[in-house]
């Protein structure tokens, strides 16, 4: 009926599917990559979604004959657990289990599914879940199984035990260490997975009971310098317009992100622009799938964002292409933009950044000419100048007057599923809920509401955190869903901190490569085992349904951090993540107009909005922003190289990210079966010119190494890759690329440096 082939070419775009023969010949066929021996298939299951006839089905609801094994008893509608798309989902259930996942036509993802989506649910019957309390056994020394991350040979070193035991003995041991060493010998890592309620009660329990502002999650360790250079110059942290505006947009800049594999629904609808007219321009080191859709794709030299960018700059001002009126109305800061990229010709910045002069004039007269939207990603933000990375994009847009407008905005591409709710709840540390400041007179407002004194100073953020734990000053520990024994950089350094607190408290699904420090680790819900709300990148909050039952004697993550807060003294008595959700709203202006009872009708509200007749704004500064002069501001930006350079020894430079198969530290997709199928193992990815430099072949066994340490792995062939940059996905415990990385921080966004370090392959040919 060809509705398989229409599903992949017009829907995802990835033309993999279509036919061949003629009339009674025809035949669909799959495209096939000769050299690599696979199918360019993504495993996105949209041909399977569109099949109304069972000729495709999936797997998993079918016998081993290929029948019908299972049909579901119900449907729980919900969302994907995954990326910042926020994809609408609806569970397929039978007998409690989740049997199949189902695209729905969310205003984010109209039906479209990618493969984590679709097929990646499994990990939550995975057998190695969380179902009982365990605690640490007495004759047991975390410092001795500093690299040992098996999930039974991690078990060994614990006891089962009730949750009142559990609780009492969490909550006695940081009382006592507040006690004896003060409130900011505490700190409290939340999650970016959880929903806003958990964000929310998370932050609480720490500037309420721990006393300090010791909070942060994983934006510290993904989006933390967007988010600081947008609240400095255009006064809101959130995205001014949603990815789908790509399709009103004539020119769309993907920078320093690559979505077909960390934001594939994303991407689908950059696709659709690009085929419907729309000039892509793709900036990035690194060449990716949307290439081939692009206009121009320019692989600049890694870590020289800001020479491209002032090139560009520097020739919007000279050849007076920018919007006068809108610089003059809307916006300060010009006249020392002007004056500060006056030597950053593309002439000039051509040298540094590896980009042609003419192809930078190119570039800055399609976007000053046009109605242009840019999105960006970890590429923009992971560096120690990744707020002026950011600063410069901010600074062509209110140049240009390219924000507010249909076809226009700026659009960081947040990371996990809820990494703006968590950031807008207030779990970071210099801020209360909605982005107020914890120095500021709103620690009275904050007071009053939560009836307690509270620290009117800066926490640490991640990194700082981790490093006070190296150091000794930081004691104890409160981890919710994170796993920063893969995810922060230089493990080594990460993982000796973890193992020198006193108390780690680990609150997870599995055990983790962090639960291996823990004293007590709390078995905790998954994304489809509970109720609550999340905010995707594109401000869109959004309910998700508990589709099935917990494990064992697992708790919904808002029981357990309340739970600890009633044993630490605190007078809480929630019953319910709607009863959190609506003191959320108390406090948070940016919720008005959107509540539970609203989400649970109409699934989504877009903030900010009016009230809850209104539909929620979706492009954002059209008239002023907000702002102490309700002004725009372009921050001027210097020129400085990555913080740690190639040399004669380390001559490669290492970058990390995701595969488009697993998510982050892999806890949850390495336990996927598909998903672990797909991509079962480690890979350095290397470029064929440098394959044959290093005198390797794909599938060869290697050390990479860096000046903090070293992993074995094998070679991946990567045609994306300039000759002398490496790539390393960070999801394998085996080959943990962050034991690589370098932890020096961007000093206004406090993210480290994981996209840019210096690195030596060894072979043992
Ligand atoms: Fe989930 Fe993101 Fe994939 Fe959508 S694009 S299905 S939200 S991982």
């Amino acid at each position: 009926c060809n509705l398989c082939v229409r599903a992949c070419r017009e829907v995802q775009v990835n033309d993999v599917i279509g036919f061949s023969g003629r009339g009674s010949d025809t035949k669909i066929v799959f495209d096939f990559d000769d050299k690599l021996g696979v199918s360019t298939c993504v495993g996105c299951g949209e041909c399977v979604q569109a099949c109304p006839t069972g000729a495709l089905m999936p797997k998993s609801i079918l016998d081993e004959n290929q029948n019908f094994k299972f049909k579901p008893d119900r449907k729980v509608d919900s969302i994907c657990p995954y990326c910042g798309v926020g994809c609408q989902l609806t569970y397929n259930i039978k007998d409690d289990k989740i049997i199949s996942v189902s695209g729905r036509p969310g205003p984010a993802n109209k039906s479209r599914l990618c493969v984590k989506g679709r097929y990646g649910f499994d990990y939550i019957s995975n057998p190695e879940r969380l179902t009982k309390p365990l605690i640490r056994l007495k004759n047991s020394n975390k410092k001795n199984n500093f690299n040992k991350f098996d999930s039974s040979e991690i078990l060994l070193n614990f006891r089962e035990a009730s949750w009142e035991e559990a609780l009492k003995y969490t909550s006695d041991k940081l009382r006592e260490l507040k006690n004896n060493h003060g409130s900011n010998s505490l700190a409290g890592f939340g999650s970016a997975k959880g929903s806003n309620e958990e964000a929310y009660l998370f932050q609480k329990l720490i500037r309420t009971a721990f006393k300090t502002n010791n909070v942060d999650h994983c934006t510290r360790l993904c989006h933390a310098s967007s988010v600081a250079a947008l609240l400095e110059n255009i006064g809101s942290g959130a995205v001014t317009a949603p990815f789908s505006e790509a399709k009103n947009a004539d020119v769309i800049w993907v920078i320093g992100a690559n979505p077909t594999v960390n934001h594939p629904v994303a991407a689908t609808f950059i696709k659709n622009a690009a085929k419907n007219g729309s000039k892509l321009f793709i900036l990035d080191p690194r060449g990716q799938a949307l290439d081939r859709y692009a206009q121009d794709t320019l692989n600049f030299i890694p870590g020289t964002d800001v020479s491209l960018l002032n090139g560009v700059i520097h020739t919007i001002i000279k050849e007076k292409l920018y919007n006068k009126k809108y610089v003059e109305t809307q916006t300060i800061g010009f006249e020392e933009l002007k004056k500060s990229t006056q030597n950053f010709s593309p002439e000039n910045m051509e040298k540094i950044c590896g980009i042609p002069a003419n192809r930078i004039k190119n570039l800055a007269r399609e976007y000053a000419n046009s109605k242009s939207i840019i999105f960006w990603g970890m590429g923009i933000s992971q560096h120690t100048h990744g707020t002026d990375n950011a600063r410069c994009l901010i600074s062509l847009a209110l140049l240009t007057g390219n924000i507010g407008f249909p076809g226009t905005g700026l659009h960081p591409l947040r990371g996990q599923n809820n990494v703006q709710g968590a950031s807008d709840a207030g779990l970071i540390p210099m801020f209360y809920p909605d982005y107020k400041s914890v120095e500021g007179e709103h620690g009275t407002i904050m007071s009053d509401f939560w009836h307690t004194e509270l620290e009117n100073k800066k926490g640490l953020t991640v990194v700082e955190i981790i490093n006070s734990a190296y150091e000794g000053n930081l004691k104890g520990l409160y981890i919710m869903g994170e796993n920063p024994a893969m995810s922060d950089p230089d493990q080594n350094h990460a993982r000796k901190a973890l193992a020198n607190l006193e108390f780690l408290v680990v609150q997870d699904i599995f055990p983790t490569e962090t639960s291996a420090f823990a004293d007590v680790i709390l078995p905790a819900s998954a994304w489809p085992e509970k109720d609550g709300t999340v905010t995707n990148t594109d401000r869109k909050v959004q309910i998700g349904r508990k589709a099935v039952p917990l494990p064992g004697e697992a708790k919904q993550d808002w029981w357990i951090i309340k739970e600890i807060g009633v044993q630490m003294g605190l007078n809480w008595n929630y019953d319910s993540p709607k009863e959190i959700f609506n003191e959320m709203k108390d406090v948070m202006p940016s919720l008005t107009g959107i509540t539970w009872d609203r989400l649970e009708k109409e699934n989504c509200v877009t903030y900010p909005c009016k009230d809850e007749y209104s539909e929620g704004s979706e492009l954002l500064f059209k008239d002023g922003f907000p702002t102490p002069n309700g002004k725009g501001k372009m921050t001027s930006t210097n020129i400085l190289p990555p913080d740690e350079t190639t040399n004669k020894e380390f001559p490669l430079i290492l970058t990390t990210g995701r595969l488009l198969e697993h998510w982050h530290t892999g806890s949850m997709t390495r336990r996927s079966i598909v998903l672990d199928e797909i991509e079962p193992t480690p890979e350095v990815h290397i470029s064929p010119s440098q394959l044959k430099n290093i005198g390797v072949n794909p599938g060869d066994i290697v050390n990479v190494k860096t000046r903090r340490g070293q992993i074995k792995l094998a070679v991946r062939v990567d045609k994306s890759l300039q000759n002398d940059v490496i790539f390393i996905p960070f999801c394998f415990k085996e080959a943990a690329a962050n034991i690589l990385t370098n932890s020096a921080l961007d000093p206004y966004g406090k993210i480290p440096e994981l996209k840019y370090c210096a690195a030596k392959i060894e072979s043992f040919a």
